[in-house]
């Protein structure tokens, strides 16, 4: 099995009539913590991957691997795991090089919905900076990075694209700016990836 890495680093026929905006089914992302992180920290981190994906209509429900029973339905989904330390506890004023911070795996050429994010990894790049932050916004502003890389990620499996670009969300690289900056979105070539996809089609066709 190969991954596709981040570095720092069907379709439905239209209906008769007028066309009507109608709103998507969710995505079910199934998630996983090697290390539970703190309320602040999840919560920022799904906000932000909602809202960088709801100009594509794209909606999320966010469950528990753990808690799946198999009785689970929906029309879409991933599978996430964070790896390592995700919280923002006894950070250092040295920035390390992690290496890949989110990777997606592929097998002969498929994308898998599947992805890591290396929790631990973007904490080691961006603590330096988290560090000149008011203590009280550290959680929130490390968990809206999480929350960039997962979206990166997830563009690669419901864009079903191995394609990079050169800013926004679909980068091959972030800086630590990037991850920590006010605003980050997807560039006009990914959002209509995004929105042209299969996967977009099933998700309307499903919401009918
Ligand atoms: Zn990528």
């Amino acid at each position: 099995m190969k991954a596709l890495f981040l570095g720092l680093m069907l379709a439905a026929l239209p209906a008769f009539g007028e066309h009507q905006e109608t709103s998507l089914a969710p995505i079910a992302l199934y998630i996983r913590f090697q290390q539970e992180p703190p309320l602040a920290v999840a919560e920022a981190l799904q906000d932000e991957v909602n809202s960088i994906m709801a100009p594509m209509g794209l909606r999320f429900t966010w469950r528990a691997l753990a808690g799946v029973s198999g009785s689970e339905v929906s029309v879409e989904l991933a599978v996430i795991t964070f790896k390592g330390t995700c919280d923002v506890a006894g950070l250092s004023p040295h920035s390390s090089n992690p290496g890949p911070l989110g990777w997606t795996h592929l097998s002969h050429g498929v994308i898998l919905p599947f992805a890591e994010v290396d929790c631990q990894g973007i904490r080691g790049f961006i603590q330096k900076k988290l560090l000149t932050m008011p203590a009280a916004d550290r959680e929130e502003a490390y968990g809206r990075a999480l929350g960039r890389v997962l979206a990166h990620e997830l563009y690669h499996i419901f864009a079903n694209t191995t394609r990079h670009n050169s800013c926004g969300v679909g980068k091959s690289k972030y800086t630590v700016q990037e991850l920590l900056s006010p605003e980050f979105q997807f560039e006009e070539r990914e959002s209509l990836a995004l929105k042209t996809s299969n996967t977009h089609a099933a998700l309307e066709w499903a919401a009918r």
